[in-house]
């Protein structure tokens, strides 16, 4: 609809919107440009009250020109809980967090598949192949399987068991290998090229991210377009962060919210931290992270295609990139559970543990407005938690502690 370009922040070549698109010559991912002008005149922030509670509210903002094209399972909208206890005890008050645990297919890769498989289908794809460390995979399968699209995932063997079964009751050509999410990038990119499928890996087609930048509106929206100081992202491959960021501005070129930037900060697991090492470094780029391992899977990720936009993103708001312990994760994850009565998955809670260490190091000041970005419920990683209660017989009396 408003869709003017396709653009490389790298070396600013145009694409015309309309045909299928990978990454720019040079190797950059492509980032989609609106006619903002038309927008301002045709989309107003009023508008938003009788619109429904999913990411399609934003219409005007996002890639699809025919709404036949559209899939959608009712995803976006997502609780903002403001964490009144756990804030307490951290002397951060105005502490949130968006909870993405309650979209559709559990994780919040549900906004980058209901965009991307919109678009693909859109644009005629029959197949698309992606690589995948599990929650994307089950995402685009689902959105695959209501558009008709054959979906061919490959991921690692070790990643969740659910997230094979999600691809597996969708439908989709699903391979497991044995290695890391780049192993499998590695098979999907010998797939592409000799079959010529559509390549739907992460930042190489240009819509997966304009399904999640839809988070930075929800947010501002959410907060009656006052954007909070800060927010906390669990980073794999980035496109969540590097989507916020082109969201928030949009919103500015929009005139819907004040030219203030929220401090972006990346968080990844100590056990796979390229970003975090790059930051520290002062480097443009990341380099490949070694032997990488985490319970959150999700950000398993040693080298991502758009590490030096998540970066740019992160100088340009002020922000920061921190690495935390599998341990301190785990122990971020009880606390939410018990505290707030919230059950998130690792990546998630990797953000709170991030907060009370920028909080420590007064990073984050008392008076900041902090979202923590929770990426998916905690019940598709089941394993992240030990339970062995007493088993009782039939007539056993419970005794009182
Ligand atoms: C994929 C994933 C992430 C990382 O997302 P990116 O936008 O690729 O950095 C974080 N959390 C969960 C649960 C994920 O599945
Ligand atoms: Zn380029």
């Amino acid at each position: 609809m408003f869709v003017k370009t396709i653009t490389c922040p790298r070396c600013d070549i145009h694409y015309s919107n309309g045909k299928p698109l990978q990454t720019c010559s040079c190797g950059s991912p492509l980032l989609v440009q609106y006619d903002y002008t038309a927008i301002r005149k045709a989309f107003k922030k009023e508008m938003l009250n009788k619109r429904g509670n999913t990411l399609w509210r934003y219409r005007e903002l996002l890639p699809v020109k025919n709404d036949a094209n559209i899939v959608s399972f009712g995803e976006g909208m997502t609780p903002m809980v403001h964490l009144k206890s756990i804030g307490k005890r951290m002397e951060t008050p105005a502490l949130y967090l968006k909870d993405e645990g309650c979209i559709p297919t559990g994780t919040f890769k549900a906004r980058g598949a209901a965009v991307g498989v919109s678009m693909a289908r859109e644009l005629g794809i029959k197949v698309l192949a992606m690589p995948t460390n599990g929650n994307a995979g089950g995402a685009w399968s689902s959105y695959c399987a209501a558009a008709g699209i054959r979906a061919v995932i490959v991921m690692p063997q070790d990643a969740p068991d659910i997230n094979r079964r999600e691809c597996a009751i969708a439908g989709a050509d699903l391979f497991l290998v044995n290695g890391l999410i780049s192993d499998a990038g590695k098979i999907v990119n010998r797939a592409i090229a000799e079959n010529n499928w559509y390549d739907a890996s992460t930042l190489r087609e240009p819509y997966r991210i304009e399904g999640k930048k839809t988070m930075a509106f929800e947010i501002a929206e959410q907060f009656d377009w006052n954007v909070p100081d800060v927010i906390i992202y669990p980073t794999g491959g980035g496109v969540g962060l590097i989507g916020m960021y082109k969201g928030f501005k949009e919103l500015m070129e929009l005139g819907w919210i004040e030219a203030k930037m929220p401090r972006l900060v990346a968080v990844q697991s100590a056990g796979c931290a390229p970003i975090v090492k790059a930051w520290d470094e002062h480097a443009e780029e990341c380099d490949f992270w070694e032997s990488s391992r985490t319970i959150a899977f999700g950000i398993n990720v040693p080298k991502a295609l758009g590490d030096f936009l998540v970066l740019e993103a992160l100088q340009e708001s002020h922000g920061c990139a921190v690495a935390m312990c599998d341990h301190e994760i785990i122990a971020a994850q009880q606390l939410l559970a018990l505290q707030e009565g919230l059950f998130v998955c690792p990546e998630g809670a990797a953000t709170l543990a991030a907060a009370q260490w920028l909080v420590k190091r007064d990073w984050i000041n008392p008076d900041d407005r902090v979202v923590l970005l929770n990426t998916g419920t905690g019940l598709k990683y089941p394993d992240t938690v030990r339970a062995d209660p007493p088993v009782l017989t039939p007539n056993e009396r419970i005794l009182s502690p």
